[in-house]
C-alpha cells in the first residue's frame, strides 16, 4: 500500500547524495586545506602518578573547514585511511610535533610528545628512517617523541611489524599501544611487539564504579601490563572517583578530562609551570 513516490527516492537520494557530498569534500581539499594550515594540533597533558607531575602530552588533531565548520578527526582520520592520504597527514603530524618542539625547547619547555599514527603507517618500510630524518632536519632528543599505534598492528605481517618497531625504538622513540582493550588482541599477543606503553581505553571508564566486572578488568589489565614490563596509561579519566581508583589500581599515568583537556599550544605553555609543578 506504501507506494513509494517520485518524492520519496528523490528525497533518500538526495540524503546519500549529501553524506557521499561531504565525503568527497573532505577527501578533495585535504591536501590544501593541510598547505594552508587549517589543521592545527592540540596537546592533551598526562599525569605522572609517582611524580605527580606532567611528564607528557599527546598531540591530537583539529580540522576547521572553511566550508564545512569543525570535522572531527574521528570522521576524516578513516577516510584518509581508506584512500591513501593518511601518509599525508602522519608526515604532517610528525612535522607539525617536531616545529612545536623547536619552539618549546626554545622556551624551556622539554616535553614528550605522542603523536598517533595509523596502522597503514607501519605498513611503510620507510617509516623508521622517515622519523630518523625528521628527527635530525629539526634537532629534536629522540626521547621527546612517543608513537601511538592500535592493537590492529597485530592483522599485519607479525615480523615485519616487530622489525620496524625495533628499528623506530632503537632511534629512542617510544612506542605506545593506544586503545587497548577495544580490539580481540590479548597482552600475551602484546607481549611479543618491542613497546614501552599501553593505554587503557576508556571504553573500558564507561561503567566504572557501578560495574565491578568493568572495575576488575581495569584492575587485572593493568597488573598484567606491569607484570610484562609495559607502562600502564589509562585514558578517558573524568572524575575524581575513578582517578582515586585507578590510583590505587597502580596505573602509572592518567590521561583524561580530570586532569586536563587538550589545549592549543599557547595554553599549554601559560600553564606548563603549574602541570609541571602539581
Ligand atoms: P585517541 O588517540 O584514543 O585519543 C583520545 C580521544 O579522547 C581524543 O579525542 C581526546 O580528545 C578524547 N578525550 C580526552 N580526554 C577525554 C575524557 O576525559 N573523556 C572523553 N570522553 N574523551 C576524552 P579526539 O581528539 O576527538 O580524537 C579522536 C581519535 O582520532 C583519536 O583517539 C585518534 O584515534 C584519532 N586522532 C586524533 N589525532 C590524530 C592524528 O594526528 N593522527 C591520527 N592518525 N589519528 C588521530
Ligand atoms: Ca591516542
Ligand atoms: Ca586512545
Ligand atoms: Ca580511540
Amino acid at each position: 500500500k506504501a507506494k513509494l513516490s517520485r518524492n520519496d527516492i528523490a528525497f533518500y537520494n538526495q540524503d546519500d547524495d549529501k553524506a557521499q557530498y561531504r565525503e568527497l569534500t573532505i577527501i578533495n581539499s585535504l591536501p590544501k586545506s593541510l598547505k594552508q594550515n587549517q589543521l592545527h594540533m592540540v596537546y592533551q597533558p598526562k599525569l605522572d602518578i609517582s611524580s605527580g607531575k606532567c611528564s607528557q602530552v599527546e598531540a591530537l588533531i583539529r580540522w576547521e573547514h572553511d566550508g564545512l565548520g569543525i570535522i572531527p578527526p574521528t570522521e576524516f582520520i578513516p577516510l584518509a585511511e581508506h584512500t591513501g592520504m593518511i601518509d599525508l597527514i602522519s608526515k604532517w603530524a610528525l612535522e607539525q610535533v617536531l616545529q612545536q618542539q623547536v619552539k618549546w625547547l626554545q622556551q624551556g619547555i622539554n616535553i614528550k610528545v605522542a603523536v598517533n599514527l595509523s596502522t597503514k603507517d607501519l605498513e611503510n618500510q620507510h617509516l623508521p628512517i622517515d622519523i630518523s630524518n625528521l628527527l635530525m632536519q629539526y634537532k629534536v632528543p629522540a626521547e621527546n617523541l612517543m608513537i601511538e599505534i592500535t592493537e590492529s598492528v597485530l592483522m599485519l605481517d607479525l615480523a615485519r611489524t616487530i622489525e620496524t618497531l625495533k628499528e623506530i625504538r632503537e632511534l629512542g622513540v617510544k612506542i605506545a599501544i593506544d586503545d587497548f582493550g577495544t580490539g580481540h588482541s590479548s597482552l600475551a599477543y602484546l607481549r611479543h611487539l618491542p613497546i614501552d606503553e599501553v593505554k587503557i581505553d576508556k571504553a573500558f571508564l564507561d561503567d566504572f564504579n557501578c560495574d565491578l566486572q568493568a572495575n576488575k578488568i581495569v584492575k587485572t589489565s593493568i597488573e598484567l601490563a606491569k607484570s610484562l614490563g609495559f607502562d600502564v596509561t589509562v585514558e578517558g579519566v573524568e572524575t575524581k572517583d575513578v582517578f582515586d581508583t585507578l590510583i590505587e589500581f597502580g596505573t602509572d599515568t592518567i590521561q583524561g578530562e580530570y586532569f586536563s583537556k587538550p589545549l592549543v599550544a599557547t595554553d599549554f605553555e601559560l600553564r606548563y609551570t603549574q602541570l609541571i609543578e602539581q
